[in-house]
């Protein structure tokens, strides 16, 4: 029977949650306690099945496991999940296949076998090269671990290695945030995600702020950060492609490129979210949950939305901002928008944008307020 195909390459999200220990900063999904964690892997190839038991084949061109930490997974556990992508998936031609490491979690030996699965992207969460500042971020890995981990996945055959740095830390000093950068492009990665510390609702962290514990890093200490991290991997190479990530010529992250150009992916796992012609789905946030829905054969969504016209238009202009640009003819083409000419020409002036080629691209000074531009066009 021919396969209806409806989109020609989605991507494919794989949320693995279980983490070693419980970073204090983190609102991702992921628990400590792994006793169900073969129960886990049964249900997430139940769920790959029930999807493609209900829809029309589609094709995936980039794979991603994220987490929590995917780098528990033996290989064995890999394979298995995706020999069932691959049943549910016409996976073909150059996939990106990526996944998230813990440094204080890698193998040598899974790596290899990583390697030999299909996986050609890792992403390691090293933060910061300063052990007491992984200590502040009770992450379980030190300095000298996250460099023999970035070493250990060039050895197992890793051209593509990612490496996310955090920033504005309480008390972090600007110097120690380049050192950091220094000696992450040091180690030649080809791409770099770099995050300022979020202080989430429901986490430690936040806890502790507001028992006055923990200050925070000021909003002018963070902008200073930001703007010396642009100017630090741009003038280093990095071609600074969404507004927190940076990479070398030809190694974006692909996978991430679709959520940020609003194409469509599908999640699997506990948490996990999709995004399929035009419809947002996103599953519940609880293993307990995800695996009893599983049991009685039912997909573990937790809600679903048809997006309206606002929706997308509000998104399109965030996503778009965030790599940088505005189409100006998309926004006329596909949602008969057209932003406010007083308001175009007084960023232009005031340095936030400058013409290029139909579109509006950011400036420097641009992309550390694109979040307050994006609400001031749709105001
Ligand atoms: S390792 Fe990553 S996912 Fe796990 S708790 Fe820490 S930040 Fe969160």
């Amino acid at each position: 029977m021919e396969s209806n195909r409806v989109n020609p390459s989605l991507g494919i999200y794989v949320h693995i949650p279980f983490c070693e220990r419980k970073c204090f900063y983190c609102d991702f999904y992921s628990i400590e306690n792994h006793s169900r964690r073969d129960e886990f892997t049964a249900s997430l190839i139940k769920e790959i099945g029930l999807f493609s038991d209900r829809h029309p084949q589609f094709q995936a061109d980039t794979i991603f496991f994220g987490g929590g930490t995917p780098s528990l997974l033996k290989p064995r556990e890999v394979e298995r999940i995706l020999k069932a992508l691959h049943e549910a998936f016409d996976i073909t031609g150059q996939v990106e296949f990526t996944m998230e490491c813990n440094p204080g979690t890698v193998d040598t030996a899974y790596l290899s076998e990583y390697r030999q699965l299909g996986v050609n992207r890792i992403s390691f969460g090293v933060q910061s090269f300063f052990d007491d500042e992984l200590k502040f971020l009770q992450r379980i890995h030190t300095s000298k671990e996250a460099v023999e981990a970035f070493e250990k996945a060039r050895k197992g055959g890793f051209e593509d290695i990612n490496i996310d740095l955090m920033y504005a830390l309480p008390g972090q000093l600007a110097e120690r945030h380049i050192t950091n950068l220094g000696r992450a492009i040091l180690l030649h990665p080809t791409h770099l995600s770099v995050y300022a510390l979020i202080v989430e609702s429901g986490t430690p962290l936040f806890k502790a702020v507001e028992k006055r514990e923990i200050t925070p890093a000021d909003d002018e200490t963070e902008a200073a950060m930001y703007e010396a991290t642009m100017n630090f991997l741009v003038g280093s190479g990095y071609n600074h492609y969404e507004v927190s990530n940076y990479s070398l010529q030809g190694r974006e992250c692909r996978h991430n490129l679709k959520y940020w150009n609003s194409e469509d992916y599908i999640g699997f796992g506990p948490s996990a979210h999709s995004h399929l012609q035009n419809n947002r789905w996103w599953n519940v946030s609880s293993l307990r949950e995800y695996l009893g829905l599983l049991d009685d054969g039912t997909m573990p969504v937790a809600s679903t939305e048809a997006l309206t016209r606002e929706q997308m238009l509000d998104e399109f202009l965030f996503l778009q901002l965030r790599q940088g640009k505005l189409d100006l003819d998309r926004l006329r083409a596909e949602f008969s928008f057209d932003p406010d000419q007083e308001f175009i020409s007084h960023a232009i002036d005031s340095g936030h944008f400058e013409r290029a080629e139909g579109v509006l691209r950011l400036t420097n000074k641009g992309f550390t307020v694109c979040d307050e531009i994006a609400k001031e066009m749709l105001r």
